[in-house]
């Protein structure tokens, strides 16, 4: 139930394991407008927290879609330049970024994709410098789940708007344990377990994963130095913070030049207001060469030719148990920061430059270099299923089983 305790909880979890909030930081949050008396209580704890300032940036899908389905495209082609300076000053001075994030998963069906690419493409350059305070780390973030009415019902198509907005908030409350006792601590174990996961795969080092699965081959070479995060990460001040909750990923960064063979998509993809599903993708030398969907292959097609070339290669690849409590719920969420976690996935796009040693320091050259990849997106799209076996090749060339059926070979819980 959306009581008003299991609320407070939710709160005082994303201020304090989400973004960790210092005393005398500002804050930004992303919000729907939907989600006011929510974040009005979000607002009030991060100032009893000790916040010296929050500043709200509220959306709102009927708004967008108004705007485009109606505004010429020269205004969808610029993003306000006062506004990326403005976010952009408040990440130099130290704000953590709390995204609420709950869209319509069809709110802009039956848009021009050329006018949705067009929008996403203008803030993604716009926002490079802040996106980089981002993805370095060099603030706290967390993007966090809200159900409105819209997404709710996407999930529970046969319940009432009320009642499905009271179903997806139970499976929120249960997915980020905020209806166990003591939430905080159930993360500290839980993160605790990603770590010994992550800090396994950084000692193997393997050079290349193996995916079979059903409609899968597929053969991503892991660069030299690379890095696996999960969990709980510092960020550049060396402040302890979950990106996001729900997490249950471990993930670092394939080559960009190496990644060969065939991926077939498990979960449909909302992305941009629209939906991308049963799709495959076919890579030679980390390029998509060829591509199906069954569903939305014209979203796929602009997504995949956003920019010069970056969004055909992959930026993430993430280990995610077929086991996990979202997976368990057998829910279809439409909504990534859901079906990411509950999949092994990949992500088309800019690879975090903290998952290879020193690439945070590296020169755009040198991050080429070393199959760092770059580009205007980042979109993770969901590969996992309960076939699907991974190997890891070491350095020797050996092959050691990391997934069977779905799962890790190894059990994290238990190791110290
Ligand atoms: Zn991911
Ligand atoms: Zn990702």
């Amino acid at each position: 139930m959306a009581t008003q305790l299991n609320m407070e909880k939710y709160a005082s979890l994303i201020l304090k394991t989400g973004v960790n909030l210092q005393s005398g930081q500002g804050l930004i949050i992303n919000a729907p407008i939907e989600a006011v008396s929510f974040v009005r209580l979000v607002v009030e704890k991060a100032y009893d927290l000790g916040a010296k300032n929050v500043h709200i940036e509220w959306n709102d899908g009927e708004l967008t879609y108004l705007k485009m389905q109606h505004a010429p495209m020269r205004v969808l082609e610029t993003f306000p330049q006062w506004k990326a300076d403005g976010l952009l000053d408040m990440v130099k001075d130290g704000y953590s970024l709390l995204t609420i994030y709950g869209p319509d998963p069809d709110l802009l069906q039956g848009i021009d994709t050329d006018r949705i690419t067009a929008v996403n493409k203008a803030s993604a350059q716009a926002l490079t410098t802040y996106r980089e305070y981002v993805m370095n780390d060099r603030v706290t973030w967390s993007v966090v789940g809200y159900p409105t009415k819209d997404w709710a019902q996407k999930v529970f198509p046969d319940l009432p708007a009320e009642q499905a907005q009271e179903a997806l908030w139970d499976q929120i409350f249960k997915i980020v344990r905020v209806d166990q006792d003591d939430p905080e601590q159930a993360w500290q174990r839980h993160n605790k377990q990603l770590e010994n996961a992550r800090e396994y795969l950084n000692k193997k080092q393997y050079r290349q994963l193996i995916y079979k699965a059903e409609g899968t081959e597929l053969v991503i070479d892991l660069p030299k130095g690379h890095i696996w995060h999960g969990g709980s990460g510092p960020s550049e001040k060396g402040v302890a913070f979950n990106a996001n909750i729900p997490t249950e990923e471990v993930f670092t960064m394939p080559h960009k030049y190496g990644v060969n063979g065939t991926v077939t998509s498990t979960k449909p993809l909302s992305y941009g207001g629209n939906i991308i599903d049963k799709f495959k993708l076919t890579f030679k030398d980390g390029a998509v060469v060829d591509f199906t969907a069954e569903q939305g292959e014209e979203s796929l097609k602009h997504l995949l030719e956003t920019d010069q070339g970056g969004a055909k290669r992959l930026g993430e690849v993430a280990l995610v148990p077929h086991q996990s409590s979202i997976s368990q719920s057998g829910l279809i969420f439409y909504n990534t920061l859901f079906d990411e976690n509950a999949s092994c996935h990949l992500a088309l796009g800019k690879a975090y430059p903290n998952t290879i040693e020193n690439g945070s320091s590296m020169s755009e050259e040198e991050l080429d270099q070393h199959g760092v990849n770059n580009s205007l997106i980042h979109e993770d799209f969901m590969i996992g299923s309960s076939t699907m076996d991974i190997d890891g090749v070491t350095a020797d060339g050996k092959k050691e089983a990391i997934f069977r059926n779905g799962n890790w070979t190894m059990d994290f819980e238990n190791l110290n």
